[in-house]
């Protein structure tokens, strides 16, 4: 049916990207490209939340680690630690980071939302990302530097990476009461829906 295209994302804008003044910019892109809010709040993660919200599942593990080694390598750096050992390093870089300041944490719905959301964030190590993504249009971060500086790329934005990851983080972060069903115009003239 096609009604099971229709997504929902989590999308937050981490501190840095509210001390930049960038709330508003990013908002600008998921509802310009046809995506409808259906929640936000600004919110002071607790470390219970960022423990919560970085959860290191087989799969989660396995990608940091092999982004991580991808990274090293296209710089001619090895590394020597396991893909466990790097998830547990970032992931406490990541609580640190997450609970450092007020973020603003939305949920977005539409067709193919989880992908498009990825899409629009663009890339982790920012310094690579396509211009024309939040990433690369508005930040320089690198995995190389990140390792320098003990702490993880600080790239403004979170965005659900799967379906699975994103049914989590709405039911983490919003209580049913805080999520709003509303119908919107729009859709009937971009989807005929
Ligand atoms: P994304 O944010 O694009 O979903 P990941 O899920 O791979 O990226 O990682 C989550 C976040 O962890 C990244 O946005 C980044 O801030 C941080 N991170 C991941 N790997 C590293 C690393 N090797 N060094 C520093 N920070 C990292």
């Amino acid at each position: 049916m096609v009604k099971d295209l229709i997504e929902r994302t989590f999308i937050a804008v981490k501190h840095d990207g509210v001390q930049r003044g960038l709330v508003g910019e990013i908002i600008k892109r998921f509802e310009q490209r046809g995506l409808k809010l259906v929640a936000m709040k600004m919110v002071f993660p607790t470390e219970a939340i960022a423990d919560k919200h970085y959860v290191l599942t087989p799969a989660f593990i396995e990608k940091l680690g092999e982004n991580t080694r991808k990274a090293a390598a296209s710089r001619g750096a090895e590394v020597k630690e396991t893909n466990e050992e790097i998830a547990t390093r970032v992931k406490n870089w990541n609580m640190k980071y997450l609970t450092e300041g007020p973020v603003v944490a939305m949920i977005w719905e539409g067709f193919h939302a989880i992908e498009v959301g990825r899409k629009i964030v663009g890339p982790a190590e920012s310094k690579g990302a396509p211009i024309g993504t939040i990433r690369g249009d508005f930040s320089t971060e690198s995995y190389g530097m990140a390792d320098k500086l003990g702490r993880p790329l600080r790239n403004l934005v979170h965005a659900s990476g799967n379906k699975e990851e994103a049914d989590n983080e709405v039911a983490l972060w919003f209580k049913p009461e805080e999520i709003f069903g509303w119908e919107t115009n729009r859709w009937k003239v971009m989807h005929k829906y």
